[in-house]
């Protein structure tokens, strides 16, 4: 009887998922503006129920939408009848993310999570996986990891973050990932990157001389309640949980909500879009929480933000053309962060400002922390260019961590060599 249950609840589990059969990625090649415009209004059509992964912005720049089975035929008609070019960039959607599950499962069967050197990087992991891992960490390196609760998600939970000091009072540099809960590498990243730091302090020469003269901050999940709906309810959930009042749709986008050109361009006043940027500036606690903690701090020098998918490096500004004050400096460090990049497995990134190399975002996180007056604010996008997107094999986790780490060193070392 009890097995029959514990079946049951395993079915009942699974069959909550949101399935994606029949679902298609598309990648459409818009040839010029009044194209864009075009595909632009098939955004508005609510009842399609599209997920535009990325654009559209540009004439030329390519735009990744999620097409749900039952509108598959009618935004073919429309993009064909409008000679707009496209090709089908993942066929089965579902069937990458039944991979993924299968993976995970062997994954979570060879680990041995009592220690960080057993754990397994190389796959994905749930949001309890992650919190045990974070305390291992720390209960193995008392002197140099410690645990900062810096408040809590809409649905309670903790957001933790990693701090690696050697001393006190130290200026600092924060990296924060899965701020959009799909954006599974990010998460996983962030996990290498914390031990990476830990293998490396009093082995590696430069990162030794960082943690002497900075502090780390590492929030591995910040956006925890969309992390969790990912691993139960629908994997593609990108914002936040909260409700919003008058509206069916849940949830505001995390990096449309900073009080940076908050409610301009690049971001939606409506609750059913996935760049709704919420009903004021740092409403979402876990925006708000950072900002708190940034403040509190008052001596961050520099702020990284980890997204996915596009493989990019981008500094301020989002919200207008306006250059930053800083950007021949940002300019030049972000092609040295490129280039180290690329040196490892030849991964292809390009870089600039967020308005010019990406699209109008207002409300994003680096432009906030710029204002503030942390210099060194970037944000990435890691692996791929979109023939995974968000469904990236786990294959690939090791080796984007692995590479992004160059690029992060390059960001944390002039920060360290060039404290303001
Ligand atoms: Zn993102």
């Amino acid at each position: 009887m009890k097995g029959f249950l514990v079946i049951f609840a395993l079915v009942a589990a699974a069959s909550s998922m949101e399935d994606f059969s029949g679902q298609q990625v598309l990648r459409v090649l818009p040839a010029d503006e009044d194209q864009v415009n075009l595909v632009r209004e098939l955004e508005n059509l609510e009842h399609l129920q599209l997920d535009f992964w990325r654009g559209p912005t540009t004439a030329f720049y390519p735009i990744d939408i999620r097409v749900p089975f039952p509108s598959l035929q009618a935004v073919k008609v429309y993009l064909e009848s409008n000679n707009i070019q496209y090709n089908i960039m993942i066929q089965d959607l579902q069937g990458l993310l039944e991979e993924e599950r299968r993976e995970m499962k062997i994954g979570r069967s060879m680990e041995n999570a009592r220690s960080t050197d057993s754990f397994n990087y190389a796959t994905y992991h749930t949001l309890d996986q992650i919190n045990g891992f974070i305390d291992t960490l720390v209960a193995e390196n008392p002197g140099l990891v410690s645990k900062v609760v810096i408040g809590r998600s809409y649905e309670g939970r903790s957001l933790n973050v990693l701090k690696f000091s050697t001393g006190s009072n130290r200026p600092a540099f924060w990296i924060d990932t899965g701020i959009h809960s799909r954006e599974w590498v990010t998460q996983a990243s962030g996990i290498w990157f914390a031990k990476k730091i830990v293998s490396d302090y009093g082995r590696d020469a430069s990162l030794t001389a960082t943690l002497n003269k900075l502090d780390i901050f590492l929030e591995i999940v910040t956006n925890p309640d969309g992390y969790v709906y990912t691993h139960t309810t629908n994997r593609m959930w990108r914002k936040t949980r909260s409700p919003n009042t008058g509206s069916t749709c849940v949830g505001t986008d995390p990096n449309r909500n900073w009080d940076a050109g908050f409610g301009g361009a690049g971001s939606s006043s409506n609750p059913c879009s996935e760049t709704y940027r919420g009903r004021a500036a740092h409403s979402e606690p876990e925006v708000k929480s950072i900002v708190d903690f940034v403040r509190s701090h008052g001596n961050i020098k520099g702020f990284v933000s980890i997204h996915s998918y596009s493989q990019m490096l981008l500094y301020p500004y989002g919200y207008t053309s306006a250059r930053a004050a800083d950007h021949v400096e940002l300019d030049n460090l972000a092609r040295s962060a490129v280039n180290a990049l690329t040196s490892l497995y030849g991964t292809a990134y390009t870089y600039g400002s967020i308005i010019t190399t990406i699209y109008q975002a207002s409300g994003g996180t680096v432009d906030w922390t710029y204002n503030q007056g942390i210099k060194y604010s970037y944000t990435f996008e890691l692996r791929d260019t979109g023939r995974y997107g968000f469904a990236l094999p786990a294959t690939q986790i090791v080796p984007t961590a692995q590479e992004t780490w160059l690029a992060l060193t390059k960001l944390i070392e002039h920060t360290r060599d060039n404290l303001y």
